[in-house]
């Protein structure tokens, strides 16, 4: 870990002074308890020079964990009010951090961080599930550009995106989160952390690519998991009928057609995707 630690002013003083009252429409949950933050910036590993992409970063509490962490940063962040607390920041870690104005939905995360990047951010909940497709979702040979994902959902998200076969919260974002990564609630954050305290409770999901199976086309996985869980209560032979080949891959496979899409395990998805994708 790196070694300098500057001293920084209480992060409910920096809020207080930048005039940063609590945007609802920007998703701005805050957490300024700097231990927690601490160990949510610990949860990808050693940081130490690696390069890292935040968005969001607000007031700049996880922000100040990821850089006293050591890595170099690049943070998205679209409410200009929270620049000039940011611009500290930098000063505070010469060279460590870039920050740049504007929508995380619009700026190329890997152009800007680089190959090798640790995504770690307390998502904003109305942006936060379209920008984990996107990156789950990227390019993968054999490897993502990204290392890994720490990032802060709402428990039901996150809850969708660990859940197993069997269980309600199983479905396609499960197993675009697991076919090619691990992915395991790091730690449950109660709702009283955050300031304001949103209604429900968040947890930190962490991800980590592995080599993606081969002979599969992503798009076919998410046609098949598309038709499947578009009629999750349905058996597969009605929910797949008008999939072109679906059918006859489970004949193939010998899976049971009177299965429902979610008991199918993400292995089993993954064996009909690539028949399809053949
Ligand atoms: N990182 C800070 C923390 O943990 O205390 C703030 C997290 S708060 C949940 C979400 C942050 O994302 C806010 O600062 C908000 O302004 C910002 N934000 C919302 N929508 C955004 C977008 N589309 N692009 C970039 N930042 C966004």
């Amino acid at each position: 870990m790196a070694d300098s630690r500057p001293a920084l002013p209480p992060l409910r003083e920096v809020i207080a002074r930048h005039g940063l009252n609590a945007s609802k429409a920007l998703g701005q949950n805050f957490l300024l308890d700097e231990q927690l933050l601490d160990r949510i910036a610990a949860i990808p590993g050693p940081l130490d020079g690696q390069p890292a992409f935040e968005v969001g970063p607000g007031p700049g509490g996880l922000t100040r964990a990821i850089l006293r962490a050591g890595a170099k940063l690049v943070a998205v962040e679209r409410d200009g009010r929270c620049l000039p607390a940011l611009a500290e920041l930098q000063e505070a870690f010469p060279g460590q951090l870039r920050v740049i104005s504007g929508d995380a939905m619009q700026v190329d995360a890997h152009a800007e961080a680089g190959t090798g990047a640790h995504i770690i951010a307390n998502l904003p909940y109305n942006v936060g599930t379209p920008l984990l497709v996107g990156w789950l979702s990227a390019d993968w040979s054999p490897l993502p550009w990204w290392a890994t994902l720490t990032l802060m959902f709402q428990m039901e998200v996150a809850e969708r995106i660990v859940a197993k076969p069997g269980t309600d919260h199983y479905g396609r974002l499960a197993v675009l989160s697991q076919w090619r990564s691990d992915a395991r609630i790091a730690m449950k954050v109660h709702r009283s952390a955050f300031t304001p305290p949103p209604k429900v409770m968040s947890a930190v999901v962490h991800i980590t690519p592995k080599s993606a199976p081969e002979g599969v086309i992503l798009k076919h996985l998410e046609r098949l998991t598309a038709a499947a869980f578009g009629q999750r209560r349905k058996m597969l032979r009605q929910s797949l009928k008008r999939l072109p080949g679906a059918l006859d891959a489970l004949a193939t496979l010998a899976i049971d057609p009177q299965r429902r899409a979610e008991t199918v395990t993400v292995e089993e998805f993954v064996e009909i995707a690539r028949i399809l994708s053949a």
